[in-house]
């Protein structure tokens, strides 16, 4: 006997999902490992919380957006699932209600060492905190 698979899940869309893979140059931004091809890592999202965030005000477009979301090898998806406190450390998620936008993260990159970014709506990472 087989389990169903999770399909309900909702994701963000193939294009936000393409754009974040691109700026997380195809490897797991938690822990720096490459995940390579569309079935490679999960772009999960950070707020999770989405209908707290958009009644604080967020707009949804950012909430479905690159903004929001993080690319995640299948490990760092699962203990983001559980709400690893590590990971809630280093940015990659949060209960809800606030802005992605304003959040920072800290990538692992390995070569270059672990930085701290934010993550734009358009998709690029930014090394200050944006002013909105
Ligand atoms: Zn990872």
């Amino acid at each position: 006997m087989s389990r169903p698979r999770n399909s309900g899940r909702k994701g963000f869309p193939a294009r936000v999902q393409q754009v974040v893979r691109q700026r997380a140059d195809y490897r797991c931004e938690a822990c720096g490992i490459w995940v390579i091809g569309r079935s490679g890592g999960a772009c999960v999202p950070v707020v999770r919380d989405g209908a707290g965030a958009i009644s604080a005000g967020v707009p949804r477009d950012v909430l479905a957006g690159p903004a929001n979301a993080v690319l995640l090898c299948p490990p760092c998806a699962a203990r983001a699932e559980a709400a690893d406190p590590r990971l809630a450390e280093l940015g990659f998620h949060v209960p809800g209600g606030d802005d992605p936008r304003h959040l920072p993260m800290t990538l692992s990159r390995g070569d270059s060492g672990p930085r701290t970014v934010w993550r734009s709506a358009d998709g690029g990472y930014l090394t200050e905190p944006p002013t909105l």
